[in-house]
Formats: C-alpha cells, structure tokens, sequence
C-alpha cells in the first residue's frame, strides 16, 4: 500500500488537518497544527510529504525516524506538529488497513472509559461559579480553568485574593466528589508562582499546570518541592528528551500534546517514559476531532493516564465545533464526563470530508493575543 497524495484543510475556529491517501483507496486523517501557526505548520507538512509519496504506507515507525531526524536541523513545535499530525494519518491508515482500533495495535485497552474535562472561565477568568455548575449539571466529573488573566510579576493582595476566589467558587460548586485543575499559563514567575501556590492547596487542585514558562523547565524541581499542589507541565515539550527534564524534576503530571508532540508514535514512547518515574499523562487537547481521537486511542491503550483535556466548548472555538467535522459525533458523546472506548477501526472516527472541503480557507488567521503590563511592558498571554 503506497502513499499517493498528501492534503491540507486549514477550518475553523483554529484547526489544520490532514488527510493521507494510498493507492488502496484507504485515507488517514491527522491534525497537524499549532494554534496560532497554522500556515507554517501547513508549509512543513506538505515538505515532510515528499518524504513519504511513494513510500509504503505502514512503515510507520521509519517514516517517523526520517521525518523527524532526516534534517540537520530538527524538533521544536512548527516540525514536531507536521510530524504528528502525518503520524496520525499513517497510524489512521494502518487500523485501518488491518480493520482494528490504533489502541488495539499499541496492545489493547487498559480501561474501559476515559474520564474528560471541560474548560471554564476563559482567557481572564470570571463567573467562575455559573460556569462550573453548569458542566458539573452536563455530567463533567472535572474542569480546568485559567488561574488568572494578566500576572504582575509579583502578585500583590489583590492579585492572590483573584486568584484563591476563583479556586474558592470552583471548589464550592464542584464539591468534594470532582476535580478543578488551574493553568498557570506560563504567566507567573517562578516567584510568583512560589508565592500564590500555598494559598490555593486549602481547595486541593487536582493540578497546577504550566507555573512556569517551559524554558524555565531548570526551575520546575524547586517549584515542585515548595509547593502544596500537585504540578503538570508538557504542552509546549515536544519529544522524550524534552519531558526528561521536567520528569526529572519531579512533576505530578505530564501533559504531552498528540498534536505538538511526534503524535501516537512519540507521546507512546512519552508515556513509557513518564511511567519510570510513576508519573501519569494527562495529554493536552484544545483542538480538533482527529487531535482528539487521537489523544483517546493513545489513552485507552495507557496505564499511567490520568485525564483527558478536551475542546468541546472550549473560548477559542468562535465559529465552529469539534464535532462539526464528524459523521458519527456518538465517538465524541459523553456519560458522566467520560468517554467511551471507540471501536471503528483507524482513529475511530469519521472525518466529515465534505465539512472540511467546504471549510477549507475559511479559518481565520486566529493569533494568541498580545497583552501588556500596566508599564506598556510584553505580559505572557
Ligand atoms: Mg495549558
């Protein structure tokens, strides 16, 4: 089965995907992507695809080794995603092609459900208790939330009162039975960071994710031993050797991204890694349905997976939905906050091909925006 053509879909709200064609008439579909950076990742795919036209289309894993390391110049986000996004397909194509499942080629199923959650509050969190009640009333077991909008670089009373009253809401409509999990965003300082965590461990976070920049990754071992809250950091840490560190320093959770990070190839090998240091995997998904079936083929055939980020009414989706893009949306249903095992074969879905032709070009140039101090100083979004 020989790879005969490799496209690109650039749809809304942010999302590119893929699709792999064979000379069998068996299609993958992959999300290759990073959000803000569609049109660079989008160049890199179709330049990595004169690697693979021509090639056989089940030799997954040498693909991944030429596309990833057949340059001198290798990794980082715009490449790491092209290949990821191109992996899915190839491992789309190959369930395919065999009539399985991807999780049943990594192994089988470990679990028989997968516990998701839901965004709330958006980029500068308010009315945070309304927006928890609501997903806890639509079945979530867990939420996510921003921990604030614009950070000083030391928060003042003001700033630490923002940020526990929204832990605080969280906690009040959520329970004692559900979990609230708070991104740092890479907006606080190490300082601050250190600083602002005691306050929130009285409402027991599941997780503080991303206290610090990545490239502050050398900080992330203090961070861990002062602080009361469990720590996750990983959707901007694109292979093995990028999570090591973090690892090493002893994060609670590991949040690889199926889109950023090398795709099922890599974040598989991720996880494997993540487990010798008994650290589960809580893969990052605000993006698109192929990203997150993607996310789910790998988490059904993980034992150190904790939780599932998911997009479906997520801020950034102005203009379209996850499951605009799918034939069957029952893959994307949920009971109770979790997911249930897909059982087509491939990615487990159907990409809705027509959508995506008809959406193609008409995606916003969409860019994370641009925020400043009070001084008129760059602030991290
Ligand atoms: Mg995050």
């Amino acid at each position: 089965m020989i790879i005969t053509r490799v496209e690109t879909f650039a749809i809304p709200p942010r999302w590119l995907l893929c699709r792999v064609e064979t000379d069998e008439g068996i299609v993958g579909w992959g999300e290759p992507v990073v959000e803000g950076r569609a049109a660079t990742v989008r160049t890199a795919v179709h330049e990595l695809s004169e690697l693979l036209i021509g090639k056989g289309a089940l030799r997954i894993e040498d693909h991944w080794q030429i596309m990833t390391k057949g340059s001198f110049y290798r990794g980082g986000p715009v490449l790491s995603s092209a290949v990821a996004g191109l992996d899915q397909a190839l491992w789309d194509i190959a369930g395919k092609a065999l009539g399985v499942p991807v999780h049943v080629l990594l192994g089988g199923p470990v679990r028989d459900r997968v516990r998701a959650y839901s965004w709330v509050g958006g980029d500068e969190p308010d009315r945070l208790g309304e927006a928890v009640a609501a997903q806890v009333e639509a079945g979530f077991t867990a939420v996510k939330m921003n921990a604030s909008g614009r950070m000083t670089r030391l928060a003042t009373v003001r700033d630490i009162d923002a940020v526990v009253g929204r832990a605080a809401a969280a906690r009040e409509a959520l329970g004692p039975d559900r979990d609230f999990a708070v991104d740092f965003h890479g907006r606080f300082t190490a300082a601050n960071a250190r600083k602002v965590l005691p306050h929130l461990a009285p409402f027991n976070p599941l997780f503080a994710e991303e206290p610090v920049l990545p490239e502050y990754t050398h900080l992330l071992g203090d961070l861990v031993a002062c602080s009361p809250v469990p720590i996750a950091t990983g959707e901007r840490l694109y292979s093995r050797t990028d999570v090591l560190p973090a690892l090493r320093a002893g994060v609670a959770v590991l949040q690889p991204d199926l889109s950023h990070a090398g795709g099922i190839s890599e974040v598989r090998r991720i996880a494997s890694l993540a487990e010798t240091f008994d650290t589960p995997i809580a893969p990052h998904c605000p993006l698109g349905p192929v990203s997150l079936a993607a996310s789910l083929q790998i988490a059904f055939a993980t034992p150190n997976f904790l939780i599932q980020e998911q997009s479906i009414g997520i801020h950034y989706n102005d203009g379209a939905e996850l499951l605009d893009y799918v034939v069957d949306r029952e893959v994307f249903r949920f009971h109770d906050g979790h997911l249930a095992r897909p059982t087509a074969p491939g990615l487990g879905i159907e990409v809705d091909e027509r959508a995506v032709r008809a959406a193609d070009g008409r995606a916003p140039d969409w860019r994370g925006p641009i925020w400043r101090h009070p001084d008129g100083s760059f602030a991290e979004w």
